[in-house]
Protein backbone atom coordinates (compact mmCIF):
# COMPACT_ATOMS: atom_id res chain seq x y z
CA UNK A 1 0.00 0.00 0.00
CA UNK A 2 1.64 3.34 -0.86
CA UNK A 3 1.05 5.43 1.91
CA UNK A 4 3.38 8.32 0.64
CA UNK A 5 1.21 11.57 1.08
CA UNK A 6 0.32 13.45 -1.93
CA UNK A 7 -0.28 16.70 -0.33
CA UNK A 8 1.55 18.90 1.88
CA UNK A 9 0.42 21.09 4.67
CA UNK A 10 3.47 22.83 6.72
CA UNK A 11 1.79 25.41 9.10
CA UNK A 12 4.49 27.66 9.88
CA UNK A 13 6.35 30.15 7.73
CA UNK A 14 9.33 30.19 10.35
CA UNK A 15 12.95 28.67 10.18
CA UNK A 16 11.70 25.04 10.50
CA UNK A 17 8.71 25.53 8.09
CA UNK A 18 10.88 26.79 5.53
CA UNK A 19 13.60 24.26 5.99
CA UNK A 20 10.86 21.29 5.90
CA UNK A 21 9.78 22.82 2.72
CA UNK A 22 12.81 22.62 1.12
CA UNK A 23 14.03 19.23 2.02
CA UNK A 24 10.70 17.94 0.64
CA UNK A 25 11.94 19.24 -2.85
CA UNK A 26 15.37 17.84 -2.01
CA UNK A 27 13.74 14.78 -1.09
CA UNK A 28 12.12 14.26 -4.92
CA UNK A 29 8.55 14.96 -3.27
CA UNK A 30 6.56 16.58 -6.72
CA UNK A 31 3.18 17.24 -4.90
CA UNK A 32 2.14 20.76 -3.87
CA UNK A 33 3.38 21.83 -0.81
CA UNK A 34 1.14 24.62 1.27
CA UNK A 35 2.92 26.81 3.60
CA UNK A 36 0.56 28.26 6.26
CA UNK A 37 2.33 31.53 8.26
CA UNK A 38 0.52 33.90 11.20
CA UNK A 39 3.25 36.47 10.03
CA UNK A 40 2.76 39.10 7.33
CA UNK A 41 6.68 39.26 6.59
CA UNK A 42 7.99 36.87 4.25
CA UNK A 43 10.31 34.56 6.61
CA UNK A 44 13.43 35.56 8.63
CA UNK A 45 15.43 34.57 10.72
CA UNK A 46 15.26 35.73 14.55
CA UNK A 47 18.63 35.23 16.36
CA UNK A 48 19.61 39.20 14.98
CA UNK A 49 16.31 40.65 16.22
CA UNK A 50 17.89 40.75 19.89
CA UNK A 51 21.59 41.56 17.86
CA UNK A 52 21.48 43.62 14.87
CA UNK A 53 18.31 44.40 14.01
CA UNK A 54 17.73 46.10 17.74
CA UNK A 55 21.10 47.77 17.56
CA UNK A 56 20.26 49.16 14.34
CA UNK A 57 23.50 47.75 12.68
CA UNK A 58 21.81 45.49 9.93
CA UNK A 59 19.13 46.49 7.87
CA UNK A 60 16.28 44.24 7.52
CA UNK A 61 16.56 42.24 4.57
CA UNK A 62 20.07 40.68 5.89
CA UNK A 63 17.38 39.05 8.68
CA UNK A 64 15.23 37.33 5.69
CA UNK A 65 15.55 33.30 5.10
CA UNK A 66 15.65 33.16 1.76
CA UNK A 67 15.36 35.24 -1.79
CA UNK A 68 12.34 35.37 -3.66
CA UNK A 69 14.38 33.37 -6.59
CA UNK A 70 14.76 30.57 -4.06
CA UNK A 71 11.10 30.96 -2.78
CA UNK A 72 9.87 30.06 -6.88
CA UNK A 73 12.39 27.17 -7.54
CA UNK A 74 10.48 25.11 -4.52
CA UNK A 75 6.68 26.57 -6.02
CA UNK A 76 5.37 26.46 -3.03
CA UNK A 77 1.47 28.05 -2.33
CA UNK A 78 1.67 30.62 0.11
CA UNK A 79 -0.93 31.27 2.74
CA UNK A 80 0.83 34.37 4.62
CA UNK A 81 -0.50 36.55 7.35
CA UNK A 82 -2.95 33.22 7.50
CA UNK A 83 -3.09 31.34 10.67
CA UNK A 84 -4.21 27.77 11.30
CA UNK A 85 -7.24 27.71 13.44
CA UNK A 86 -8.14 23.57 13.78
CA UNK A 87 -6.99 20.19 12.20
CA UNK A 88 -9.28 17.34 12.03
CA UNK A 89 -6.92 14.47 10.71
CA UNK A 90 -10.48 12.54 10.42
CA UNK A 91 -10.90 13.86 7.34
CA UNK A 92 -7.69 15.57 6.96
CA UNK A 93 -8.91 19.51 7.23
CA UNK A 94 -6.78 22.08 8.37
CA UNK A 95 -8.91 25.58 9.13
CA UNK A 96 -7.61 28.48 8.31
CA UNK A 97 -8.17 32.01 9.82
CA UNK A 98 -9.04 32.97 6.32
CA UNK A 99 -12.24 30.70 6.31
CA UNK A 100 -10.49 28.36 4.02
CA UNK A 101 -10.38 24.77 5.06
CA UNK A 102 -7.15 23.14 3.18
CA UNK A 103 -7.55 19.43 2.49
CA UNK A 104 -4.05 17.72 2.75
CA UNK A 105 -2.86 14.21 3.56
CA UNK A 106 0.62 14.97 5.32
CA UNK A 107 0.94 17.75 7.98
CA UNK A 108 4.10 19.42 9.70
CA UNK A 109 3.96 21.62 12.27
CA UNK A 110 6.47 24.20 13.44
CA UNK A 111 4.29 26.85 15.28
CA UNK A 112 7.35 27.80 17.32
CA UNK A 113 6.69 29.74 20.44
CA UNK A 114 5.44 33.09 21.54
CA UNK A 115 6.94 35.72 24.60
CA UNK A 116 5.23 34.69 28.03
CA UNK A 117 3.31 37.61 29.14
CA UNK A 118 3.64 38.30 33.20
CA UNK A 119 0.73 40.64 32.92
CA UNK A 120 -2.87 40.44 31.24
CA UNK A 121 -2.25 44.03 30.03
CA UNK A 122 0.76 45.94 29.11
CA UNK A 123 1.24 49.74 29.06
CA UNK A 124 2.36 51.30 26.07
CA UNK A 125 6.28 51.10 26.47
CA UNK A 126 6.44 47.48 27.70
CA UNK A 127 7.53 45.25 24.89
CA UNK A 128 7.46 41.88 24.41
CA UNK A 129 10.17 40.30 22.01
CA UNK A 130 9.89 37.57 19.68
CA UNK A 131 8.94 38.69 15.97
CA UNK A 132 10.59 41.29 13.47
CA UNK A 133 7.58 43.65 14.80
CA UNK A 134 8.60 43.24 18.35
CA UNK A 135 11.98 44.18 17.45
CA UNK A 136 11.20 47.51 15.29
CA UNK A 137 8.87 48.20 17.98
CA UNK A 138 11.29 47.82 20.88
CA UNK A 139 13.93 49.91 18.93
CA UNK A 140 11.52 52.49 18.05
CA UNK A 141 10.97 53.19 21.54
CA UNK A 142 15.15 52.69 23.02
CA UNK A 143 16.18 55.22 20.12
CA UNK A 144 13.94 57.71 22.06
CA UNK A 145 14.58 56.49 26.10
CA UNK A 146 17.42 56.88 28.58
CA UNK A 147 16.35 54.12 30.73
CA UNK A 148 15.59 50.10 29.95
CA UNK A 149 14.46 47.70 32.45
CA UNK A 150 14.65 44.31 31.30
CA UNK A 151 12.69 41.30 33.36
CA UNK A 152 14.55 38.58 33.09
CA UNK A 153 18.02 37.57 33.16
CA UNK A 154 17.98 34.73 30.19
CA UNK A 155 19.97 34.67 27.41
CA UNK A 156 17.32 36.85 25.36
CA UNK A 157 17.11 39.61 28.12
CA UNK A 158 20.92 40.05 28.03
CA UNK A 159 21.30 39.86 24.23
CA UNK A 160 19.00 42.61 24.25
CA UNK A 161 20.10 44.53 27.26
CA UNK A 162 23.44 44.78 25.68
CA UNK A 163 22.11 45.56 22.46
CA UNK A 164 20.69 48.83 24.43
CA UNK A 165 23.48 49.59 26.14
CA UNK A 166 25.91 50.15 23.18
CA UNK A 167 22.72 52.33 21.99
CA UNK A 168 23.81 54.06 24.72
CA UNK A 169 20.70 53.32 27.53
CA UNK A 170 21.48 52.95 31.73
CA UNK A 171 19.96 49.36 31.70
CA UNK A 172 18.52 47.45 34.52
CA UNK A 173 17.81 43.70 34.63
CA UNK A 174 15.55 42.48 37.13
CA UNK A 175 15.55 38.41 37.46
CA UNK A 176 13.03 36.57 39.58
CA UNK A 177 15.10 33.38 40.70
CA UNK A 178 18.13 34.08 42.64
CA UNK A 179 20.91 32.79 39.71
CA UNK A 180 20.97 33.57 36.22
CA UNK A 181 20.38 30.78 33.56
CA UNK A 182 20.81 27.85 36.11
CA UNK A 183 19.11 25.50 33.96
CA UNK A 184 20.60 26.78 30.68
CA UNK A 185 23.82 27.26 31.26
CA UNK A 186 24.39 26.55 35.27
CA UNK A 187 25.70 28.54 37.76
CA UNK A 188 28.67 29.56 36.77
CA UNK A 189 28.28 30.31 33.06
CA UNK A 190 25.39 32.13 34.06
CA UNK A 191 27.16 34.69 36.39
CA UNK A 192 30.08 35.23 34.11
CA UNK A 193 27.51 36.61 31.65
CA UNK A 194 26.01 38.56 34.21
CA UNK A 195 29.43 39.56 35.49
CA UNK A 196 30.06 40.85 31.50
CA UNK A 197 27.15 43.08 31.71
CA UNK A 198 28.07 44.45 35.16
CA UNK A 199 31.42 45.15 33.92
CA UNK A 200 29.43 47.24 30.76
CA UNK A 201 27.43 48.98 33.25
CA UNK A 202 23.59 47.14 33.42
CA UNK A 203 22.71 46.78 37.02
CA UNK A 204 21.13 43.67 37.74
CA UNK A 205 19.27 42.36 40.47
CA UNK A 206 18.15 38.67 41.64
CA UNK A 207 15.38 37.35 43.84
CA UNK A 208 12.80 39.92 42.11
CA UNK A 209 9.50 38.48 41.64
CA UNK A 210 5.85 40.33 42.05
CA UNK A 211 6.85 43.25 40.05
CA UNK A 212 4.09 45.78 38.65
CA UNK A 213 4.23 48.37 36.36
CA UNK A 214 3.41 52.50 37.07
CA UNK A 215 2.33 54.42 34.16
CA UNK A 216 1.71 57.78 33.75
CA UNK A 217 -0.60 58.98 30.77
CA UNK A 218 -0.91 54.99 29.63
CA UNK A 219 3.13 54.87 29.11
CA UNK A 220 5.17 53.01 31.12
CA UNK A 221 7.43 55.17 33.74
CA UNK A 222 8.61 52.76 36.35
CA UNK A 223 8.92 49.60 37.71
CA UNK A 224 7.61 48.94 41.22
CA UNK A 225 8.59 46.28 43.12
CA UNK A 226 7.26 44.37 46.33
CA UNK A 227 9.19 45.96 48.77
CA UNK A 228 7.91 49.57 47.75
CA UNK A 229 11.20 50.41 45.81
CA UNK A 230 10.72 52.25 42.27
CA UNK A 231 12.88 52.05 39.14
CA UNK A 232 12.08 54.57 36.55
CA UNK A 233 11.92 53.37 33.44
CA UNK A 234 10.96 54.61 30.09
CA UNK A 235 10.92 51.49 28.02
CA UNK A 236 10.37 47.68 29.62
CA UNK A 237 11.55 44.65 28.14
CA UNK A 238 9.41 41.44 29.58
CA UNK A 239 12.00 38.42 28.79
CA UNK A 240 10.26 35.86 30.59
CA UNK A 241 10.40 32.84 28.25
CA UNK A 242 8.16 31.26 26.26
CA UNK A 243 4.99 30.05 25.16
CA UNK A 244 4.70 26.81 22.64
CA UNK A 245 2.00 27.87 20.28
CA UNK A 246 -0.66 24.47 20.66
CA UNK A 247 -3.98 26.13 21.06
CA UNK A 248 -5.11 25.43 17.51
CA UNK A 249 -4.43 21.55 18.12
CA UNK A 250 -6.40 21.38 21.39
CA UNK A 251 -9.57 19.41 19.68
CA UNK A 252 -6.82 17.56 17.23
CA UNK A 253 -6.11 14.45 18.81
CA UNK A 254 -2.76 15.69 18.32
CA UNK A 255 -0.57 15.10 21.48
CA UNK A 256 0.24 17.93 23.52
CA UNK A 257 1.91 19.28 26.76
CA UNK A 258 4.59 21.57 26.62
CA UNK A 259 4.48 21.74 22.90
CA UNK A 260 3.70 19.20 20.61
CA UNK A 261 4.70 15.33 21.75
CA UNK A 262 6.65 13.59 19.40
CA UNK A 263 8.25 10.30 19.04
CA UNK A 264 12.00 9.68 18.35
CA UNK A 265 11.33 10.50 14.19
CA UNK A 266 9.22 13.81 15.51
CA UNK A 267 6.31 11.96 14.47
CA UNK A 268 2.89 13.19 16.74
CA UNK A 269 0.25 11.79 15.27
CA UNK A 270 0.14 9.45 11.45
CA UNK A 271 1.50 11.37 9.18
CA UNK A 272 2.02 14.21 11.28
CA UNK A 273 4.92 15.87 12.19
CA UNK A 274 6.44 18.17 14.46
CA UNK A 275 9.66 20.08 13.97
CA UNK A 276 11.60 23.40 16.19
CA UNK A 277 10.53 25.07 18.76
CA UNK A 278 7.13 23.94 19.37
CA UNK A 279 8.31 20.14 19.10
CA UNK A 280 9.21 18.00 22.18
CA UNK A 281 10.34 14.70 21.17
CA UNK A 282 12.28 11.76 22.36
CA UNK A 283 15.89 12.17 21.89
CA UNK A 284 16.66 8.21 22.04
CA UNK A 285 20.44 9.35 22.03
CA UNK A 286 20.08 11.13 25.44
CA UNK A 287 17.38 8.83 26.48
CA UNK A 288 15.24 11.77 27.29
CA UNK A 289 12.87 13.92 25.72
CA UNK A 290 13.69 17.34 24.64
CA UNK A 291 12.19 20.52 23.55
CA UNK A 292 14.83 23.24 22.02
CA UNK A 293 14.87 26.88 21.55
CA UNK A 294 18.25 27.27 18.99
CA UNK A 295 18.26 28.53 15.63
CA UNK A 296 20.10 25.37 14.68
CA UNK A 297 17.59 22.72 15.64
CA UNK A 298 14.94 24.75 14.04
CA UNK A 299 16.69 23.66 10.85
CA UNK A 300 17.38 20.25 11.34
CA UNK A 301 14.18 19.40 13.10
CA UNK A 302 12.53 20.80 10.05
CA UNK A 303 14.39 18.78 7.64
CA UNK A 304 14.16 15.46 9.66
CA UNK A 305 10.92 15.89 10.49
CA UNK A 306 10.39 15.83 6.27
CA UNK A 307 11.85 13.51 5.65
CA UNK A 308 10.45 10.99 7.68
CA UNK A 309 6.94 12.50 6.31
CA UNK A 310 8.07 10.53 3.30
CA UNK A 311 9.01 7.16 5.04
CA UNK A 312 12.86 7.39 6.05
CA UNK A 313 12.14 6.60 9.48
CA UNK A 314 15.64 8.10 10.89
CA UNK A 315 14.68 8.77 14.28
CA UNK A 316 16.34 12.35 14.83
CA UNK A 317 19.13 12.37 17.49
CA UNK A 318 21.33 15.73 16.51
CA UNK A 319 24.04 17.17 19.38
CA UNK A 320 22.12 20.16 20.40
CA UNK A 321 23.90 23.60 19.40
CA UNK A 322 23.46 27.62 19.69
CA UNK A 323 25.38 30.29 20.29
CA UNK A 324 24.82 33.75 22.22
CA UNK A 325 26.44 37.20 21.39
CA UNK A 326 27.14 39.44 24.15
CA UNK A 327 29.29 42.78 23.44
CA UNK A 328 31.81 41.18 21.88
CA UNK A 329 31.82 37.91 23.95
CA UNK A 330 30.66 34.56 21.76
CA UNK A 331 29.37 32.16 23.87
CA UNK A 332 28.71 28.03 21.91
CA UNK A 333 27.48 25.44 23.06
CA UNK A 334 26.92 21.43 22.57
CA UNK A 335 24.86 18.84 23.43
CA UNK A 336 23.75 19.50 26.81
CA UNK A 337 24.68 22.35 29.16
CA UNK A 338 24.09 23.37 32.42
CA UNK A 339 21.50 21.89 34.92
CA UNK A 340 23.26 19.89 37.82
CA UNK A 341 26.16 18.46 35.34
CA UNK A 342 29.47 19.46 36.58
CA UNK A 343 31.69 21.83 34.62
CA UNK A 344 35.05 21.16 33.64
CA UNK A 345 37.18 24.11 32.60
CA UNK A 346 39.48 22.56 30.07
CA UNK A 347 41.15 25.24 27.99
CA UNK A 348 41.80 28.80 29.09
CA UNK A 349 40.27 30.48 32.20
CA UNK A 350 36.93 31.33 32.91
CA UNK A 351 38.00 34.73 34.67
CA UNK A 352 40.16 35.88 31.22
CA UNK A 353 36.26 34.92 29.77
CA UNK A 354 38.34 32.66 27.21
CA UNK A 355 37.47 29.34 27.71
CA UNK A 356 36.37 25.86 26.82
CA UNK A 357 34.77 23.97 29.28
CA UNK A 358 32.75 20.29 29.29
CA UNK A 359 29.95 19.48 30.99
CA UNK A 360 29.95 15.93 32.85
CA UNK A 361 27.37 14.05 34.13
CA UNK A 362 27.63 10.30 35.25
CA UNK A 363 31.51 10.28 34.12
CA UNK A 364 30.21 10.89 30.47
CA UNK A 365 31.08 14.11 28.53
CA UNK A 366 27.27 15.48 27.80
CA UNK A 367 27.85 18.62 26.44
CA UNK A 368 30.55 21.41 25.56
CA UNK A 369 31.06 25.28 25.81
CA UNK A 370 33.30 27.97 24.95
CA UNK A 371 33.76 31.52 25.33
CA UNK A 372 35.78 33.40 22.51
CA UNK A 373 37.41 29.89 21.99
CA UNK A 374 35.69 29.09 19.35
CA UNK A 375 38.77 26.92 17.23
CA UNK A 376 39.55 25.19 21.08
CA UNK A 377 36.25 24.03 21.08
CA UNK A 378 36.25 21.78 18.06
CA UNK A 379 37.67 18.57 19.59
CA UNK A 380 35.80 19.06 22.82
CA UNK A 381 32.49 19.28 20.41
CA UNK A 382 33.13 15.60 19.06
CA UNK A 383 33.79 14.67 23.10
CA UNK A 384 30.10 15.45 23.37
CA UNK A 385 28.43 14.61 20.50
CA UNK A 386 30.30 10.81 21.26
CA UNK A 387 29.12 11.22 24.70
CA UNK A 388 32.42 10.10 25.68
CA UNK A 389 33.57 8.57 28.53
CA UNK A 390 35.02 11.41 30.98
CA UNK A 391 38.14 10.24 33.28
CA UNK A 392 38.97 13.32 34.83
CA UNK A 393 42.09 13.77 32.32
CA UNK A 394 42.04 16.11 29.17
CA UNK A 395 42.82 14.60 26.17
CA UNK A 396 41.48 15.63 22.82
CA UNK A 397 42.74 14.70 18.92
CA UNK A 398 43.46 18.24 17.32
C1 LIG B 1 15.14 37.50 19.69
C2 LIG B 1 15.62 36.09 19.50
C3 LIG B 1 16.97 35.83 19.47
C4 LIG B 1 17.43 34.53 19.30
N1 LIG B 1 18.78 34.28 19.28
C5 LIG B 1 19.23 33.03 19.13
C6 LIG B 1 20.63 32.74 19.14
O1 LIG B 1 21.46 33.65 19.29
N2 LIG B 1 21.03 31.47 18.98
C7 LIG B 1 20.14 30.43 18.81
O2 LIG B 1 20.57 29.27 18.67
N3 LIG B 1 18.82 30.66 18.80
C8 LIG B 1 18.33 31.93 18.96
N4 LIG B 1 16.98 32.17 18.97
C9 LIG B 1 16.04 31.04 18.81
C10 LIG B 1 15.73 30.75 17.35
O3 LIG B 1 15.50 31.91 16.65
C11 LIG B 1 14.52 29.83 17.30
O4 LIG B 1 14.89 28.61 17.89
C12 LIG B 1 13.99 29.60 15.90
O5 LIG B 1 13.55 30.79 15.32
C13 LIG B 1 12.81 28.63 15.96
O6 LIG B 1 12.30 28.45 14.69
P1 LIG B 1 10.87 27.76 14.49
O7 LIG B 1 10.69 27.69 13.01
O8 LIG B 1 10.74 26.56 15.30
O9 LIG B 1 9.81 28.79 15.11
P2 LIG B 1 9.51 30.29 14.73
O10 LIG B 1 10.68 30.97 14.16
O11 LIG B 1 8.88 30.89 15.95
O12 LIG B 1 8.39 30.18 13.59
C14 LIG B 1 7.08 29.78 13.88
C15 LIG B 1 6.14 30.53 12.97
O13 LIG B 1 4.85 29.92 13.07
C16 LIG B 1 3.88 30.94 13.06
N5 LIG B 1 2.65 30.43 13.67
C17 LIG B 1 2.36 30.25 14.98
N6 LIG B 1 1.12 29.74 15.13
C18 LIG B 1 0.61 29.62 13.88
C19 LIG B 1 -0.63 29.17 13.37
N7 LIG B 1 -1.60 28.71 14.17
N8 LIG B 1 -0.82 29.19 12.03
C20 LIG B 1 0.14 29.63 11.20
N9 LIG B 1 1.36 30.09 11.62
C21 LIG B 1 1.57 30.06 12.95
C22 LIG B 1 4.52 32.04 13.87
O14 LIG B 1 3.89 33.27 13.59
C23 LIG B 1 5.95 31.98 13.38
O15 LIG B 1 6.14 32.81 12.26
C24 LIG B 1 16.50 33.46 19.15
C25 LIG B 1 15.12 33.73 19.19
C26 LIG B 1 14.68 35.03 19.37
C27 LIG B 1 13.19 35.31 19.42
Amino acid sequence: MDTAPREIAIVSAGLAGVSAAEELRREGFEGPIHLVGAEKHSPYDRPPLSKQILAGTWGLDRADLRTEQEYADLDLTWHQNTAATEFRPRDWCLSLDSGYDLRCDGLIIATGVRAREITSERPAGVHVLRTLDDALALRDDLVQSSHLVVIGAGVLGLEAAGSARRMGLDVTVLEAAPAAMTRTLGNALGALLCNIHTDEGVAVRFGVDGLSFRAAGGRVDAVTLPDGSVIPADVVLVAAGAIPNIEWLRSSGVALGNGVLANEFNEAFPKVFAAGDVCEWDHVGYGRRLRLEHRNNAAEQGRSAARNLLGRNEPFTPTPYFWTDHYDHKIQAYGLVGGTADMVVVEGELQARAFVAIFVADSTVIGAVSCNMARELRPYRQLASQRAPWTGAVSVQR
